[in-house]
């Protein structure tokens, strides 16, 4: 038919499993077609017996009341019928529903998982908005397409067959009049039926959009209001919004043109049936019964007609919805999971090998030759200009990124040796911009696992120079944070964030910039105690501040994604290179700022 629709086989195991149920909903559909078209039947025969019995009551051969008793018998079977029809198609519609309910309770569930796979490439390609549109519209379509377009298609399918089979059965010249006008019927409907598919693609889509840029402007309103946007926005936004109305009202237009033209089509079987089925019953060839019976055959067939436009509608949304799914669910993850074999737990002993890093979407390294060890228990401070590769270089660590060429060794296995929760749970990254959750301060801190003793959680909120900040809540760390509860301050998060990470002991923990909304003291403070709490622990950290880094055992300091210089705090010094400078800038501003203090504090002397 189209081969769009060819996506719709790709449901088929989800609901293979439901099998048995879905044939018995079929089957139970069927049975009630036939009990829905034997009624007609009985009424025939109703008729029929009026019509003989009054004949035969004018010849008085029969009484009055046996008339009446031969109507009895078919008034009682259309009570039977219309009581049958009815539990069997309540008991088949409840168990192709739940088969829909299922199957998209599966998919669901995939997309999530698949979604908590993805890198940053698949998150820069489809934004957020537009995943929810796919997760909660498209996943509606599909549902409806197995719980709905199917059982529809096979109810239509089911009533005409039943209803032209007892058609034949009255009169073979009459059924094969009233089936005259079928074949532009079909093709009217074809025609639609592709306009209608490319129409609702076009609404989806629309959708899509309208909900991203809802998102985006929802994320970033502080910034829309600083810069005092607002009515820009509101205009941006009228324009997407106004697209997807017109969007709308295209398809509204074509589908209610499809359902008007089908009615009128139709009617004229009803022309058919009164011009020459009158002409047959008056030559004798039917009886009166069966020219009855026959305008309710026709309703029984024109209304799977009327239903064929809204039905090639819903499947072909239903086609394009589940497209937009597999689209998701066909996306591989940029990192692959490898082998299950367990590895010890690590020592945190560390060797990079030439490791070169390319962003796809650049033409230059972002780390080039790398190469370094790191003993365990090591910390290693990392400097350099934004820019300089820092932030790559940890990613690599936990497998954000995978290296383009060269290695990370990790007690010398290749990185990706390691199953990835594995090194995960092992190595540990903190991010310069962390996300907390909207839960109390003690569960972001204890997020890895949540049972944790509070005496833990107090340790590390201690290490994190977080324990005043805690204790100034009434609360406690039973804070929520968030959405509905109170909003940290930038280094309030990234002390959180650090406790969060301190917690789990891992035998490798980076530090990536997660101090620079932490002030000096502060950060020297929380530096000097690590060394103390990760005793024996390998730890590597990026700082702005020689006088943090200089607590490190070693400094890598990196530029333009290569390493410059490589040593201990005396090392780089005596070197006279970029970290010297470095020292040398930050202690001039250092005592140019005490400076500044003491004079102020003089005059305040001098003032009294
Ligand atoms: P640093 O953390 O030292 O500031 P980064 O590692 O973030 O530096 O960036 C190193 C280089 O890689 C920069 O030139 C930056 O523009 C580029 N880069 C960083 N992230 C991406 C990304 N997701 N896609 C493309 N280029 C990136
Ligand atoms: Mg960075």
């Amino acid at each position: 038919f189209d081969p769009k629709m060819k996506v719709l086989l790709r449901l088929v195991p989800y609901v293979q499993s439901h099998v048995l149920a879905f044939s018995f909903g079929i089957f139970g559909l069927l049975i009630a077609r036939i009990f829905e078209a034997m009624i007609p039947m009985y009424v025939k025969m109703g008729i029929d017996n009026i019509a003989e019995g009054k004949t035969q009551l004018a010849s008085n051969s029969l009484q009055y009341a046996d008339v009446q008793s031969t109507l009895s018998y078919p008034a009682i079977a259309i009570v039977f019928c219309v009581i049958g029809q009815m539990v069997v198609t309540i008991i088949s519609r409840i168990l192709i529903r739940r088969i829909g309910i299922y199957a998209s309770f599966d998919l669901r569930n995939r997309i999530y998982q698949h979604l908590q796979l993805q890198g940053s490439g698949f998150f820069s390609q489809y934004s957020i908005g537009d995943l929810m549109a796919r997760a909660i519209n498209d996943i509606a379509l599909v549902r409806q397409v197995i719980a709905g377009s199917i059982r529809m298609t096979m109810v239509l399918i089911f009533t005409a067959s039943v209803g032209l089979i007892f058609m034949f059965s009255l009169s073979v010249k009459l059924s094969l009049a009233v089936l005259l006008p079928m074949p532009i019927i079909s093709f009217v409907a074809y025609h639609f039926s592709k306009r209608i598919y490319q129409q609702s693609y076009r609404v989806q889509q629309g959708f899509s959009d309208l909900s991203t840029f809802v998102q985006e402007n929802l994320n970033g309103i502080r910034t829309v209001q600083a810069m005092a946007q607002e009515h820009q926005e509101v205009n941006r936004f009228a324009n997407v919004n106004q697209d997807y109305a017109n969007y709308n009202l295209v398809l509204f237009t074509t589908t209610s043109l499809l359902s008007a033209l089908m009615p009128i089509l139709a009617a004229s079987g009803t022309l058919i049936i009164i011009g020459y089925g009158s002409f047959l019953v008056s030559s004798g060839e039917i009886t009166l019964g069966t020219f009855v019976a026959f305008f309710t055959y026709l309703g029984l067939l024109l209304w799977p007609v009327r239903e064929v436009g809204p039905l090639v509608t819903q499947w072909q949304r239903g086609a394009s919805g589940t497209a937009r799914l597999f689209e998701i669910l066909d996306f591989r993850p940029e990192i692959q999971n490898t082998p299950d074999t367990a590895f010890p737990d690590l020592t945190g002993k560390i060797k990079v090998k030439h490791l070169y890093y390319q962003y796809e979407n650049k033409n230059k390294y972002a780390l080039a030759d790398i190469n370094f060890e790191v003993v365990p228990g090591e910390t290693i401070a990392i400097l350099g200009r934004v820019g300089s590769g820092k932030s790559t270089l940890l990613r690599l660590f936990v497998r954000l990124l995978d290296p383009s060429s060269g290695n990370i060794y990790l007690d010398g296995h290749q990185i990706d040796g390691f199953p990835l929760p594995q090194l995960r749970e092992q190595v540990c990254l903190v991010l310069q911009d962390p996300f907390l959750f909207a839960d109390s301060l003690g569960d972001n801190i204890a997020y890895d696992k949540p049972d944790r003793e509070i005496e833990e959680i107090w340790e590390s909120a201690d290490a994190a120079a977080l324990r005043e900040t805690i204790e100034n809540f009434p609360e406690g760390l039973e804070t929520i944070l968030g959405e509905r509860g109170v909003t940290l301050s930038g280094g309030q998060k990234q002390r959180t964030a650090l406790a969060r990470g301190l917690i789990r002991m891992s035998p490798l923990l980076i530090l990536d910039d997660c101090f620079s909304a932490v002030d000096t003291e502060t950060e020297e403070h929380i530096l000097s105690g690590l060394k103390k709490v990760r005793q024996g622990l390998t730890t590597m950290l990026v700082s702005h501040r020689v006088s943090t880094a200089r607590h490190a055992d070693r400094i890598i300091v990196l530029e333009e994604g290569r390493i410059i210089e490589l040593g201990t705090h005396e090392e780089l010094l005596d070197q006279g290179g970029f970290y010297a400078d470095l020292e040398k800038a930050q202690t001039q501003s250092r005592n140019t700022r005490i400076a500044a203090i003491r004079a102020k504090e003089t005059l305040a002397v001098l003032d009294e």
